[in-house]
């Protein structure tokens, strides 16, 4: 790989209390690449983001941001460094317009008003969906859109690493692949992009290197033009 990674995740172990349930996790994201998290339900891999964002403690094991040991920072300290994490099933403010959604996500940033404006029409290059919408209130978009939105929304805030968890949850097949492929374009910009997927294929097209959890371990960690027949192999046909 050229370069270090973004995101080097070494032996990480977490769970819930005195309950383990992710055991001696390795992975690595590159800057300008998708690394995806594939897995059964239960399989860990929310746990996993959990203890990378820092919303878990870490049991075992080493988390690095850009080359920094950040194991034990906090969740807002690893979102000062670099970190945003759109949480599974994360809704965006169906009341304000998709511009006021935005321009919320970059308040951390402190950045000045024109500033913030630059990045929200930033965001409408890579969703231009949004622009589209940008006057109208985020709950009156479908689904899709408003998954987009709070891709953008995390975007504002300027990360290096993008964490997404399942961002294709509940919406129909065709959409799956149309966020997907608009998730694939955001290595164009050069941050990271760890990802969560149920949806196999549509992931796996636009990743980098895939690694599959089962039962809170990885069973498997390539790159993603080296895997074939995953479906198969690791989640059986139904
Ligand atoms: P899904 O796609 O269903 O979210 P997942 O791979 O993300 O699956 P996790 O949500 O990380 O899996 O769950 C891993 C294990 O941890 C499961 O056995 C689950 O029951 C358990 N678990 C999840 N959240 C909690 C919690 N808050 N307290 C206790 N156990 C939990």
């Amino acid at each position: 790989q050229p370069g270090e990674p973004i995101l080097r995740v070494r032996g990480l172990g977490t769970g819930y209390g005195d309950l383990r349930v992710v055991w001696d996790v390795s992975f690595d994201v590159w800057p300008g690449q998708l690394t995806v998290l594939l897995g059964r339900n239960g399989a860990g891999k929310t746990t996993t983001l959990r203890a990378v964002s820092g919303l878990n403690k870490a049991s075992a094991g080493r988390v690095e941001l850009a080359g920094r040991d950040i194991t034990k920072a906090a969740a807002h300290t690893r979102v000062k460094r670099g970190m945003a994490y759109v949480q599974e099933g994360k809704r965006v403010f169906h009341g304000l317009t998709v511009e006021q959604n935005l321009l919320l996500g970059g308040y951390t940033r402190r950045l000045k008003r024109p500033a913030l404006r630059e990045e929200a029409e930033r965001m409408y290059e890579l969703f231009p969906v949004l622009g589209d919408k940008r006057a109208l209130l985020a709950g009156t978009m479908s689904g899709g859109q408003q998954q987009m939105l709070a891709i953008a929304q995390a975007l504002m805030a300027g990360p290096e690493l993008l964490m997404l968890d399942e961002p294709s949850g509940g919406l129909a097949p065709v959409i799956v692949n149309e966020v997907m492929e608009r998730v694939g374009r955001l290595k164009e910009t050069g941050i990271g992009i760890l990802l969560v997927e149920q949806a196999v294929e549509a992931s796996v097209a636009v990743a980098d290197h895939v690694a599959v959890l089962d039962m809170g371990r990885v069973v498997l960690s390539a790159p993603a033009d080296e895997v074939d027949d995953l479906q198969d192999a690791y989640f059986g046909r139904t």
